[in-house]
C-alpha cells in the first residue's frame, strides 16, 4: 500500500490552541492568535485539555491523505468509521485490473491465488455481455482499491486508537501505522496522540489480549 500526506490544516497547535483558549478567555479568539505563545506554552495547554477529556478543540484540525492499493476489505473497515469523509475509486465506472492483496498467511496458498485468477477471467469475460456495475458482484475482498480520506484530528486518534491494537488486522493496522507515521512527521506533537488504546488506558480492555498492558475484563 501506499500513503501519502495531501493536505492538513496550516499551523495546527495554534488553531487548536486559540480554539482552546476562546473557551476560557474574555478575550476574542483574534486577540489571542496575536498573543504569539511560545509553542511548548500551546502544546501543554493542548495535552491537559486532551488528559480531562476537553477534545472538541482537536475537530478544528484534518488531514487529507491519499490511500492507494489496499484492499476492499480493508477500505471496508475504514469507512465504518463515520466522522470523516471519503472519495473510492468506483468499481462501477472503472474496470477493475487483476490487482490483489494476499494476505502474508496466503503467501505461499497456490488454491488462493488460482482462485482469484479464475475470478477476474470470468470478470473480464462477464464485461464482455455486462455492464461493470453488474460484473462486479464478482470480485474479491482481495480487490485493491484506492481512496482520498479527510479526517480530523479527534475522529484520528479514535480511530488510531482502535486500529494501531496489537490484535487489529494486519492490514488496517499496517494503514494506520502509515497514517501516524505522515502525521508524526506533520507536526510531531500531534502525531503522538495517535496510538493504540491500551497506552491511553494503562490497561488492555480487548477480550483476548495480547500481554503488552495489564488486562482489564471489561465483560
Ligand atoms: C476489533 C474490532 C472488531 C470489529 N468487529 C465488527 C463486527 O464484527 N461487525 C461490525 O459490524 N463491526 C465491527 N467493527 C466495527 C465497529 O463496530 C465500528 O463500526 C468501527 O470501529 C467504527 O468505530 P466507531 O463505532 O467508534 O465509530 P466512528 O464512526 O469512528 O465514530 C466515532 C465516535 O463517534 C460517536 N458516534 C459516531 N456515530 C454515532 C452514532 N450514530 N450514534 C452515537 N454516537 C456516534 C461514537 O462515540 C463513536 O465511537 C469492529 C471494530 C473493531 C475495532
Amino acid at each position: 500500500m501506499e500513503v501519502r500526506l495531501l493536505g492538513a490544516t496550516p499551523d495546527p497547535i495554534r488553531v487548536i490552541y486559540t480554539a482552546a483558549r476562546t473557551c476560557y478567555s474574555s478575550r476574542s479568539p483574534i486577540e489571542i492568535m496575536a498573543e504569539h505563545p511560545s509553542k511548548p506554552k500551546m502544546v501543554r495547554l493542548i495535552k491537559r485539555l486532551f488528559a480531562i477529556g476537553h477534545h472538541s478543540v482537536l475537530e478544528h484540525v484534518s488531514f487529507t491523505f491519499a490511500i492507494a492499493g489496499i484492499s476492499r476489505s480493508c477500505s471496508h473497515q475504514l469507512v465504518r468509521h463515520r466522522l470523516a469523509s471519503y472519495s473510492q475509486q468506483s468499481q462501477r465506472y472503472v474496470t477493475q485490473s487483476t490487482s490483489y492483496i494476499i494476505p502474508p498467511d496466503l503467501k505461499r496458498d497456490r488454491r488462493f491465488q488460482t482462485a482469484l485468477l479464475n475470478l477476474y477471467e470470468l470478470y473480464r469475460d462477464l464485461l464482455k455481455r455486462v455492464e461493470k456495475e453488474d460484473a462486479r458482484y464478482l470480485l474479491p475482498n482481495a480487490q485493491a482499491t484506492n481512496l482520498v480520506m479527510t479526517m480530523n484530528l479527534r475522529e484520528l486518534i479514535h480511530a488510531s486508537s482502535l486500529r494501531l491494537c496489537y490484535r487489529a488486522q494486519w492490514e488496517i493496522r499496517a494503514l494506520f501505522q502509515r497514517i501516524r507515521k505522515l502525521v508524526r512527521e506533520f507536526e510531531p506533537a500531534l502525531g503522538a496522540f495517535l496510538k493504540p488504546r491500551c497506552q491511553h488506558l494503562g490497561f488492555c480492555p480487548e477480550e483476548e489480549p495480547c500481554g503488552r498492558y495489564r488486562w482489564v475484563d471489561r465483560r
